[in-house]
């Protein structure tokens, strides 16, 4: 463990500085974060946060960085982007052992994340050469018309605890190719890791001699309050709570900026009768068990076609109770601990008002007796609209429910205030089909045959409704990174109106 954090440039034996701003602020003001492995409950390190003027300088080294990037050819910025992707390769492994000591994932899904870290830095490699804007027919003789796209500006970066790395990776690769500086705001739970990432990027742009664009701030709320406040900030992208979306995106839309809202999410399976039973069972461990029941894209409600429901639960049951649960460090450990105390409580008191309102805890959902913060997985059977369930709880719990069929599995899927993942099991294709039609899944993701977790980058990514309606990673998500401008070009010798106007 600590061969990987001295590889990283983490000598934890002193707190390290959270804050960089074209260099590392060598003591900033904020106060102290300390991070806490959630296997032990034992202090890791700690990193010192932003003051008011500690941000005040990251934000006038983050416009400075950006006033020169933005004249930095796009595929010579693709190309900082690919010398990144390199270094996250060299120290994927220790990247992700961090990760794991700081946020209690399992090391293989740790691993997973920077995977991910490292398809976003090639993909956005590729996408330097195709920031395409479009050539438009003009209805004026002798004129042409098209439209560019120009970089932003400073791109605010809120992350949430369980993708400590990767969801800055998203943003910011992209963010990096369309000619942006980013500042980043790191959870408060997984400080260390926005050190380790801030480190190893910082050192591919300094050895490239490009100017500084990734800058770090580390803090709390507060912090992040004066990001979404401020005017500097053309685009705040926040993933997180939905009450954290809720107060960001008042907060940027009261001065007009833009906001790219990625939050909570409360994602279904439904589970037809002709359904792959084996193929059911793997898609619902992963998505249910897996990080702990702490990814956006976790399973949480599982709507079963009747006739299929006794025996799959029973499957269920038996499976969840083999689960190993453990030191997310060890291999065959498939679930690590949750992120805090108040996580285990949160989940504890979720199932007692679940058991209120009607519903019958089958397995799991009780506190492993170690040190750490661990639980058992639940497994729910639970009447259909059961209040608790419409409510995303940041834990290992999957409520069951059994229904009719596709009509009454979709109504109830879409009728949670949640928009993120969704998930069909069928061979039928007319089922699939329309689970998948506009009368269908309401959802920003939407699977069939396999679960709602575990979403490639390629795809752009995202939730409708109460997860914020933004979009992010694949696809055109990079259009949120840039500002696009409309141009009309006259080469010819008279001055035509559009809509044929007559002017004196
Ligand atoms: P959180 O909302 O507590 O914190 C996320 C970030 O926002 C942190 O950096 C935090 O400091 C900051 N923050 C919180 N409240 C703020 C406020 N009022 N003003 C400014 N900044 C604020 O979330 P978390 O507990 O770290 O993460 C879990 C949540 O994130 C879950 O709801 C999960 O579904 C969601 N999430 C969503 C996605 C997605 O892509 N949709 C991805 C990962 C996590």
């Amino acid at each position: 463990m600590q061969s990987s954090l001295v590889s990283l440039g983490l000598d934890l034996a002193s707190p390290v500085s959270g804050v960089y701003a074209a260099d590392w602020v060598a003591a900033p003001s904020g106060g102290e974060i300390v991070s806490i492995d959630p296997s032990t409950g034992q202090r890791l390190g700690a990193v010192l946060t932003a003051s008011a003027a500690d941000y005040e300088r990251v934000m006038v080294a983050a416009a400075e960085a950006h006033e020169a990037w933005r004249r930095v050819p796009a595929p010579v910025r693709g190309d900082l982007v690919r010398l990144i992707g390199n270094a996250l390769r060299a120290k994927k492994k220790d990247l992700a052992t961090l990760i794991t000591l700081e946020t209690g994932k399992i090391l293989p899904e740790a691993e997973g994340e920077v995977q991910e870290m490292i398809d976003i830095a090639d993909f956005a490699v590729g996408l330097s050469r195709q920031l395409y804007g479009r050539a438009m027919h003009s209805e004026r003789v002798a004129h042409r018309m098209l439209e560019q796209w120009h970089p932003l500006g400073v791109v605010g970066v809120l992350s949430a605890f369980n993708f400590p790395a990767a969801v800055w990776s998203w943003n910011a690769l992209l963010a990096a190719v369309c000619g942006d500086s980013v500042v980043w705001k790191p959870s408060e739970e997984a400080p260390l890791t926005a050190v380790a990432v801030t480190r190893i990027v910082n050192e591919v742009v300094r050895a490239a001699g490009h100017p500084p664009i990734f800058a770090l701030v580390a803090g709390g709320r507060d912090v992040g309050g004066w990001l979404a406040a401020d005017r500097r900030v053309p685009l705040v992208s926040a993933t997180g709570s939905t009450a954290m979306g809720r107060a960001v995106g008042e907060t940027v839309a009261r001065r007009l900026g833009r906001s790219l809202l990625e939050l909570g999410g409360n994602n279904a399976i439904i589970v037809l009768r002709d359904a792959d039973p084996e193929l059911v069972m793997r898609a619902v461990l992963f998505g249910a068990v897996g990080t702990a029941g702490q990814r956006c894209t976790t399973t949480r409600r599982l709507f079963v076609e009747r006739g299929m429901a006794k025996e799959l639960t029973q499957r269920l049951v038996q499976a969840y109770e083999r689960v190993p649960i453990g030191n997310p460090l060890d291999a065959g450990t498939l679930m690590g601990p949750l992120i805090h105390a108040r996580a285990v409580d949160t989940m504890m008191a979720a199932l007692a008002t679940a058991r209120a309102q009607g519903a019958e805890i089958l397995t799991g959902g009780t506190r492993v007796d170690r040190a750490g913060y661990f639980v058992t997985p639940a497994l729910v059977r639970a009447p259909l609209g059961l209040p608790i369930a419409r409510e995303e709880t940041f834990a290992p719990i999957l409520y069951v429910f059994e229904v009719e069929g596709l009509a009454e599995a979709v109504a109830h899927q879409n009728d949670v205030p949640q928009g993120l993942s969704s998930a069909i099991f069928t061979r039928d294709l007319r089922a699939a089909e329309r689970f998948l039609s506009a009368t269908g899944s309401d959802c920003g993701i939407a699977n069939v045959n396999l679960g709602t977790s575990g979403a490639e980058i390629g795809g752009a990514f995202g939730g409708e409704k109460d997860t914020g309606g933004g979009r992010e990673s694949g696809s055109d998500s990079w259009k949120a990174y840039m500002r696009r401008q409309t141009t009309t070009i006259n080469f010819g010798d008279e001055l035509p109106l559009a809509q044929g106007i007559r002017f004196g």
